[in-house]
């Protein structure tokens, strides 16, 4: 049985390109093992990641990222089974927010800025959707 599972978290300290790469290497080297697909944010210190797969493996995964100490305040925003992926093509792609349309984040938020905190599971997931589909997902860091 699928499932797909999206979070927020902040960044523990400020986070560089380094930092950030690492965590993308390592989820590009574990996650076909474990069946496992996504997208992954990063912007003003603030992370949004999907995660696609098998319901335990979806789990245990989200359980292990929880207790990461690179970042603190992970908020479980959305859980849903689902009858197929919509992020198969990336073992942990990584959305260029550089790119993105400013009038996007804008068209779901107060601020313009990307704030999964202050708005539902439903628009975080449907403004994700759309930067996926607007901003280009990278699969090397
Ligand atoms: P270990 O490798 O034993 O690490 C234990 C702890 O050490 C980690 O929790 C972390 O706090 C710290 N740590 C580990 N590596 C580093 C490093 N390079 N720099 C600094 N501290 C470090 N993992 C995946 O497999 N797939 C994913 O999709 C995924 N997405 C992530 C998204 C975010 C935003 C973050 C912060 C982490 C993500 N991780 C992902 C990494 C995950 O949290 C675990 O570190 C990883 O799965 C290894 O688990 P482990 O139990 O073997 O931990």
């Amino acid at each position: 049985m699928l499932v797909r599972l999206m979070y927020a978290s902040r960044a523990a300290t400020t986070l560089d390109h380094e930092a950030l790469g690492a965590i993308l290497r390592h989820s590009r080297t574990a996650n076909p093992e474990l069946g496992i697909t996504g997208v992954l944010c990063f912007s003003h210190g603030i992370f949004l990641q999907v995660l696609e797969g098998g319901r335990s493996a979806v789990n245990r995964l989200y359980n292990r990222i929880a207790t990461d100490a690179r970042h603190s305040q992970v908020e479980l925003l959305s859980y849903e089974e689902i009858e197929e992926r919509r992020f198969s093509s990336w073992s942990m792609g990584q959305a260029d927010m550089a790119r993105l349309n400013p009038a996007l984040l804008l068209r779901y938020s107060e601020t313009g800025q990307l704030d999964p905190f202050t708005v539902s599971g439903k628009v975080s997931m449907a403004l994700f959707a759309e930067i996926v589909a607007t901003a280009s997902v990278a699969c090397q860091p």
